[in-house]
């Protein structure tokens, strides 16, 4: 008799472990390389080679990672971020759309290298359609270094991942157990752990004991979609930096060379240099879109405070850094070349 009741307990036992396997949700992982599958000769020093391990070992270094999801990986590709390119770009939203499409996946995390994460994640941000979670992280220190912070911030992203309440905010970064909205999230700190805020917004939660923490409802309406998934490249937008003394020189080349955008990280509210501003004037005579953006950490970007932007058709940033900025024109000069469409963009609030 007795032997029966343990057989009998055994197999509900068995069946309760199977169906909580079954409830927990699919996360999977793309691994691209950075920081955080970087080792080193020392866990004290800061020399080492980012992107060197591989999707297995980084999913082995955090086995608690299937308490929270049924995780499964890949590696996309092993890119240090500093190399990230507009294809990659197109490589990682193709396949994060291609992901989440599925009924069996219910979010993506990617881990990432931390210099230009803020870019990718607002590219993805822009290009997949899907309101099921999307989590970029990384780390600042090597898998190797004492108090490495990937391994945390790995498992803190497949938590936010997997976490109902993350459904609909479009991509999001967590780092430092915070949770930042890809629009305004930017890297502010070179070495430190606490590298990652969200200047003008704020973050919008955070990680704690194993739970998503948000401090609002997720917005009603869904942000801009741009369909990338056709598409093998993207419009040349270029980036130049204004600075006292600056010579119209440094303007020259992007009209030489055939960008179709240009985005100026101006002074204060997006200012110009006069020795830079013919150049610009002559970029809108040839067809090129011009966006003042700023180099100052926070405050938007205005139309016509000191630039009477209307007169020479330039574009305002509005909340986007120089950065952000040219992801968003990228993908707008997708679907039109007039300005007056491409102004709206960028003052849409819910980006
Ligand atoms: N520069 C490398 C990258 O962005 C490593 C830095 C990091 O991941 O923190 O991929």
């Amino acid at each position: 008799m007795n032997t029966i009741r343990i057989f009998l307990l055994l197999i509900v036992l068995c069946f309760s472990t199977l169906s909580m396997a079954a409830e927990k949700p699919h996360i999977h992982l793309l691994a691209t390389g950075g920081t955080i599958a970087g080792s080193g000769q020392s866990a004290t020093g800061s020399r080492y080679t980012p992107s060197q391990l591989g999707i297995e070992t980084v999913l082995e270094s955090v086995p608690q990672l299937q308490d929270v999801a049924h995780v499964t990986g890949e590696q996309l590709m092993k890119v240090s971020s500093q190399d990230m390119t507009d294809s990659l770009w197109l490589v990682l939203s193709h396949r994060v759309n291609e992901l989440l499409a599925r009924a069996d996946v219910q979010g993506v995390v990617i881990t990432h290298g931390t210099d230009t994460m803020e870019e990718t994640a607002y590219f993805l941000h822009l290009t997949v359609q899907s309101p099921k979670p999307v989590v970029l992280t990384g780390a600042m220190r090597a898998s190797t270094a004492l108090s490495a912070d990937g391994p945390l911030n790995l498992y803190n992203a497949v938590v936010t991942a997997a976490a109902p309440e993350s459904t609909g905010r479009g991509v999001l970064v967590v780092m430092n157990s915070l949770i930042l909205g890809a629009d305004d999230v930017t890297k502010t700190n070179t070495i430190q752990v606490q590298a990652f805020q969200s200047p003008n917004a704020g973050p919008l939660g955070y990680v704690f004991n194993n739970r998503a923490t948000y401090y609002h409802p997720a917005p009603a309406e869904p942000h801009t979609f741009f369909d990338v998934n056709r598409l093998q490249q993207l419009p040349r937008v270029g980036i130049v930096y204004g600075y006292a003394g600056m010579e119209a020189d440094m303007l020259a080349p992007l009209l030489a060379n055939k960008y179709q955008g240009i985005v100026y990280a101006g002074v204060g509210n997006g200012n110009i240099h006069q020795r830079a501003f013919p150049l610009l004037i002559q970029a809108r005579e040839r067809g090129i879109q011009v966006v003042r953006s700023a180099r100052i950490p926070t405050g938007p970007t205005t139309l016509e405070a000191e630039v009477d932007d209307t007169r020479y058709g330039f574009i305002a940033s509005g909340e986007l850094n120089p950065q952000k900025a040219r992801v968003l024109l990228m993908l707008a000069l997708t679907r039109t070349s007039d300005w007056k469409d491409i102004q709206p963009f960028f003052f849409n609030t819910n980006y």
